[in-house]
């Protein structure tokens, strides 16, 4: 890669490895989900996800996606239980999704691709600081939840309404008391298996927790994640779109249900 890591055939996921060797490391997200050889495993324990709207701090254009940010020097949100054992703090969350809504989700179930993937980012306090544990096997949980075309969802609204704020690269603004836990499915049976970072630098460090039941979006909402731009202020004008990792090898990992 001659320059920074994005999204573009010039430096996209194809080109990572070439800065990240890990990129073809045995424990890379996402994956393709084949539920048919998930193994339901009775001891994962229900999802304990609890989130403090006070802690919500703001909203960000990254320049690859958009992430909302959380302080995490308390436990006032934290995730505990499922697959895990100790307390992990909520950091941020963020999406990746598709220029159309035929693609766009990281994870796909048995092939099938969803228009977009929220991911909710965790750290086991074990570990002094995110920045530490995203570096460690069991540094960070990350729920993911897929989004599918329905319904308008007003869960999302808050959001979509901060993105005229943060259209370009590197804006930022204060996004106060959300409560994340609104952007949950109803039921929150999920599959789990170890994994990576979908992102440069690509860390194994990833407990994935990926919630089989979607959340709804509708198309009109989906078009106005495309409203985003990959570029700052005063540069050529790119659609923030297709910001997504296509499906890694499996390598022999385990992907386990918390169902039947
Ligand atoms: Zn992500």
């Amino acid at each position: 890669m001659s320059h920074a890591w994005g999204y573009a055939p010039n430096n996209g996921p194809d080109k990572w490895a070439d800065n990240f060797p890990i990129a073809n490391g045995p424990r890379q997200s996402p994956i393709d989900i084949v539920p048919g050889e998930a193994s339901y495993d009775a001891g994962l324990k229900p999802l304990n996800l609890k989130y403090d709207p006070s802690t919500c701090q703001d909203i960000l254009n990254n320049g690859h996606s958009f992430q909302v940010t959380f302080l995490d020097d308390t436990d006032n949100s934290t995730l505990t239980d499922g697959p895990i054992s100790g307390i992990y703090r909520l950091k941020q969350f963020h999406f990746h999704w598709g220029a159309s809504d035929n693609r766009g989700s990281e994870h796909t179930v048995a092939g099938t691709k969803y228009p977009a993937e929220l991911h909710l980012v965790h750290w086991n306090t074990k570990y002094p600081s995110f920045g530490e544990a995203a570096s460690k096997p069991d540094g960070l949980a990350v729920v993911g939840v897929f989004l599918k075309i329905g319904d308008e969802n007003a869960n999302l609204q808050k959001l979509l309404d901060a993105f005229d704020a943060i259209k370009a690269k590197g804006k930022q603004t204060t996004f106060a008391n959300f409560n994340p836990a609104t952007l949950l499915p109803g039921c929150l049976d999920y599959w789990t298996y170890d994994g990576s970072l979908t992102t440069p630098p690509l860390l194994e460090s990833v407990t994935w927790i990926v919630c089989k039941e979607p959340i709804s979006v509708s198309s009109e909402q989906m078009a106005k994640f495309r409203s985003l731009l990959f570029s700052a202020e005063g540069e050529a004008e790119c659609c923030m779109v297709d910001n997504y990792r296509p499906p890694q090898p499996l390598k022999g990992r385990a992907v386990r249900a918390s169902f039947q």
